[in-house]
C-alpha cells in the first residue's frame, strides 16, 4: 500500500510519474532500449529533453530570452557557480535560514556579501522585509524555506538581477519569471527525483559574468546554455521524469491549480494547528509556507513526540519528523501531496490530541 509521504525531499511525486517512469524503465517509446540506455546525442533522448523544456516554458510562462537547464550537482552547486560567475565586488543576500546561510557561505568566497535582511534573531519564523541596493552585482533570495518553513510568495522588482533559490515551492503557484534574472533548484522537492537541478537563466545575465575570472568549463553557465545541457552527459532518467510531472501538472491546469491545491491542503493543516490544544505552528501569520509546514507540541506536552510519530507511522503517514534544526514535526505538502494524505495527516493530529 502507498503510504501517505510527507517526506521534505526528495518528495512524494504523482502516480502518474512513477507509472511512466517505471514503464519507460524497461523500454523508451518503441526504441528497443531502456531510457537507462539510450544515448543522450540520440532524437529519441532529444525529445524527451526538448518536451521537458518546452513544458517548463509553458506551463511557468517563461518568456522569450531565458534559457532552461537541466544540470547535475544540485542547488548546493548553484550556491557557487552563483558568485563564481557573477559576483564581482559585492551582493545582496536574504538570509533566511539554512539553505541561504549556505549560499551566503559560498559568496563569500568571492566578495563581499550585504545581508540585506536576517531573521536569524528569530529564529528564522518569519519571511523579513527587505530592499534590494542598486550598488551590488546582483541579489538573492529564497522564496521558500524548506526547513524553516516560511514563504513569500511575491516577485519583487529588483534594480539589479535578482536570483532566487526556488527549490521547494517551484511550480507551487504562477510566478512572474521576468521579474528573476535567475530561478534555480534541485528537482526533488517539487518537480522529479533528485539529482537534477533546473536552473531558468536571463541570457543577458551571462554578459555579467566576471570577465577576468578564470572559471573552470562545467562552472560556466555560458558553457551549459550554449550546449543546452548537453555539455556533458545530463541526468537522463531525471529529465524525464521532470517532464513527466511537467505533463502532470499541466493536465491538471497548470500552476493556477497547484497553487489552489496549495493553499487548500495547507489551510487545513494551519487551521488544525491554530484550534489544536496539543499541537502548535511554529512560524508566524503571513509568512507560512504553503509547502512545508513545521509544528511543535504544546507547552507542556513536548514528551509526546516520540509519541505522536509511532501514532502517525500506525497510519501510515511517513516523513513528518521535523528537521533537527527545529524539532517536532513538519509536513512537506509539495504539489503530489492530495487533500486525502492531509486528511489522513489531521484526522491523526485530532485523535492524538482526543487521547491526551
Ligand atoms: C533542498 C534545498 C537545497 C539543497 O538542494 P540540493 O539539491 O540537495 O543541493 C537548497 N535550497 C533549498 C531551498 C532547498 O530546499
Amino acid at each position: 500500500m502507498r503510504k501517505h509521504i510527507f517526506n521534505a525531499g526528495p518528495c512524494k511525486l504523482p502516480d502518474e510519474t512513477l507509472e511512466n517512469v517505471s514503464k519507460a524503465v524497461l523500454e523508451l517509446g518503441n526504441t528497443g532500449q531502456s531510457i537507462l540506455e539510450v544515448s543522450h546525442r540520440s532524437p529519441d533522448f532529444q525529445a524527451v529533453h526538448d518536451e521537458a523544456v518546452n513544458l517548463f516554458k509553458e506551463v511557468l510562462g517563461i518568456p522569450g530570452g531565458y534559457s532552461v537547464l537541466f544540470l547535475g550537482g544540485g542547488a548546493s552547486l548553484q550556491f557557487c557557480m552563483i558568485p563564481f560567475n557573477f559576483l564581482k565586488t559585492k551582493a545582496a543576500y536574504v538570509n533566511t535560514g539554512t539553505w541561504s546561510t549556505a549560499a551566503i557561505k559560498e559568496a563569500k568566497m568571492w566578495g563581499e556579501v550585504n545581508v540585506i535582511a536576517s531573521s536569524e534573531a528569530d529564529g528564522f519564523t518569519y519571511y523579513p522585509e527587505f530592499t534590494i541596493p542598486s550598488d551590488v552585482d546582483y541579489a538573492h533570495v529564497t522564496s521558500n524555506n524548506t526547513i524553516r518553513g516560511t514563504e513569500i510568495f511575491k516577485d519583487l522588482a529588483s534594480p539589479v538581477p535578482l536570483i532566487c533559490d526556488m527549490s521547494s515551492d517551484i511550480c507551487s503557484r504562477p510566478v512572474d519569471v521576468s521579474k528573476y534574472a535567475m530561478i534555480y533548484g534541485g528537482a526533488q522537492k517539487n518537480l522529479g527525483p533528485a539529482g537534477v537541478t533546473f536552473v531558468i537563466i536571463k541570457n543577458d545575465l551571462l554578459d555579467r559574468v566576471v570577465a577576468d575570472r578564470m572559471i573552470p568549463t562545467m562552472l560556466r553557465y555560458k558553457t551549459h546554455v550554449d550546449k543546452e545541457s548537453m555539455y556533458n552527459t545530463p541526468p537522463c532518467v531525471n529529465i524525464f521524469a521532470v517532464k513527466e510531472t511537467l505533463r502532470w501538472i499541466k493536465s491538471l491546469g497548470g500552476l493556477k491549480e497547484m497553487e489552489r491545491r496549495a493553499i487548500e491542503r495547507a489551510d487545513m493543516i494551519y487551521n488544525e494547528l491554530e484550534r489544536s490544544k496539543l499541537f502548535r505552528p511554529v512560524v508566524k501569520e503571513g509568512s507560512r509556507s504553503r509547502m512545508n509546514i513545521p509544528f511543535l507540541l504544546r507547552e507542556g506536552h513536548e514528551a509526546l513526540e516520540k509519541e505522536f510519530l509511532d501514532f502517525a507511522k500506525a497510519r501510515n503517514i511517513v516523513g513528518i519528523k521535523g528537521h533537527r534544526s527545529v524539532g517536532g514535526f513538519r509536513a512537506s505538502t509539495y504539489n503530489a501531496c492530495t487533500i486525502e494524505d492531509v486528511k489522513v495527516l489531521v484526522t491523526a493530529m485530532q485523535e492524538f490530541a482526543a487521547k491526551h
